[in-house]
Order: C-alpha cells, then structure tokens, then sequence
C-alpha cells in the first residue's frame, strides 16, 4: 500500500445523506451521478429550452436585466431534496459539497469570460435571517472566498422587504410581491457576479439586478446553485 492509499484509508467515511451509503462527503458518487443540468439553456436566463433555439419566450418578450445566468443543476428530484435539507434543516455538510461545486463552476466561467470585480450574494431580510440563522448563500461562497481573492461584498446591498414565499404566486404576482424588496448604496464597479441558490422564474434576480445596475454596475451575470 502507498502512503496516498494509506492516507486516504484515513479518511472517515461518513455516510451519503441521500442513501445512507457510505460516503467520502455528504453526498455519494451515485447520487451525485444523478443530478441533471439540462441542455441547451437560454443564453439569457439559464431555462432549459427544447428545441434549437438560444433564448426562452419569457426572455425573447422582454431581456431580463442581467447579461446572462450559469446554474449548475436542474432544481428538481434528489437535488431539490438536498437544496431543501441545506436551507431548513441547516445540513452544513451539504452546504460544504454544495461549496466545492460552486467553486469548480466560478473558476470555470472566470476561464470563459474574464474575472469579476465583485460577487453579491442575493441579500436575506433580517427577519429570514433571525429565523435561519445563516444566510444560505454565503455558505454556497464559502471554498470561492477561501481559494480566491475576488471581493464578496455583502454589505452593499439589503433585503429590505420579507416577501411572502413566491412558490405559490403566477408570475405577474410575484413581480409585484418582489417589487421593493432590495436596496443598494452606490457602488463603482464594472462586472459582478449575482449569486443565488435557486432560480425559478428569475423574479427575484431580475428585480436584484435592476437595483444593482441603478446603483452604478456596469454589467452582471448571474450564478446561481439550481434553475426550475
Ligand atoms: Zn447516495
Ligand atoms: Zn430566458
């Protein structure tokens, strides 16, 4: 046996929080196996698109405010069960997997596109905070703000309004529930990055990054964990 195998013969399995099968991290290589990310994806917003077209109807009507948006995974099945048992069950060794990806994804798009002056966190209300504890998305940021040196700014922007859950609500609906919620101080930087877990009709991000562009941004793009 080499010293590697005997080093990693010491690493403690734990077990995989979605089978219960032994596992090097919180989540095993099978489960793993089976999260998705659909392609081809709206060039804008990220939706999965079907035929051989480049952009969603929803964006095709109107652009939404940022340039465009990466996910990582389909929010759906096992990978919305884990998403879940991360944000209300405060699993902080999914939020540790959850991390690493992330961290694989942002050095990949910094490959393709250039590197950012910021990432921004999608702010909490401070209510939701209280409640949780934590605010999620910092933890998503967790390996890129130890591996990297770009600036996590988490002060410039605020959630000012707790909205009621937009899961139940039509899309106009949630327009208008969204409309208010964010602030920003003015800020001089020319290319972020707008981190969030989930993406479902991009409601909330669209409304995040009109604040952010109205407070000096020059452009964004969009990273966020999973994408309805
Ligand atoms: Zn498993
Ligand atoms: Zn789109």
């Amino acid at each position: 046996m080499g010293i590697y195998t005997r080093l990693n013969a010491l690493v403690p399995d734990q077990s995989c929080v979605l089978c219960a099968q032994s596992a090097k991290r919180c989540v095993c290589h099978e489960c793993e196996s089976s999260f998705t990310n659909h392609q081809p994806r709206c060039r804008s917003c990220a939706h999965s698109l079907t035929g051989g077209l480049d952009f969603c109807g929803q964006c095709l009507a109107q652009a939404p405010a940022f340039n465009r948006a990466d996910t990582l995974y389909d929010y759906q099945g096992a990978i919305a069960d884990l998403i879940k048992a991360f944000k209300f069950d405060q699993q902080l060794c999914i939020g540790d997997f959850f991390a690493h990806k992330m961290y694989d994804k942002y050095l990949d798009i910094v490959n393709k596109r250039g590197a950012y002056d910021a990432i921004i966190p999608l702010p909490l209300s401070r209510q939701r905070l209280r409640e949780r504890g934590y605010n999620q998305v910092h933890e998503l940021l967790r390996m890129i703000a130890k591996q990297t040196d770009v600036f996590i700014d988490q002060t410039s922007t605020q959630r000012i309004k707790a909205t009621r859950a937009l899961s139940g609500l039509n899309l106009i609906d949630r327009k208008q529930e969204i409309k208010g919620a964010f602030s920003a101080k003015p800020m001089s930087y020319k290319k972020v990055l707008l981190v969030d877990d989930v993406m479902t009709t991009g409601s909330s991000m669209d409304e995040f990054s009109k604040i952010v562009l109205k407070a000096g941004v020059g452009s964004f793009d969009v990273l966020t964990l999973a994408r309805a």
